[in-house]
């Protein structure tokens, strides 16, 4: 299970709902990651519980593997302003 957030920018309004760092799934681990081929924030697996192994990261939208960690309190990837969580939750079962 994972806890995924609503991140919103204050700024140029980009949303994304991402667990907004690692967290952890059934099946593996992971983590939120900005793409720079999109620019937009999505949730990689990084780690596969099923093999036990490492995972490039890659993004959930274009499925370019540009993307670098991204931790909630970081820019937005469109415009660079620190981005807002909204307290509202969701669990994500799988
Ligand atoms: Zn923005
Ligand atoms: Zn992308």
């Amino acid at each position: 299970m994972a806890s995924i957030y609503q991140f919103s920018c204050p700024k140029c309004g980009y949303q994304a709902q991402v667990a907004g760092g690692g967290d952890g799934l059934m099946a593996g681990a992971i983590h939120t990651v900005t793409c720079s081929a999109c620019h937009s924030l999505s949730d990689a697996l990084v780690w596969l519980a099923e093999t036990n192994q490492q995972q490039q990261p890659t993004c959930a939208r274009c499925h370019s593997d540009a993307v670098t960690d991204w931790n909630a309190g970081d820019g937005c990837p469109r415009c660079g302003a620190t981005m807002t969580r909204n307290e509202t939750s969701f669990i994500i079962a799988d």
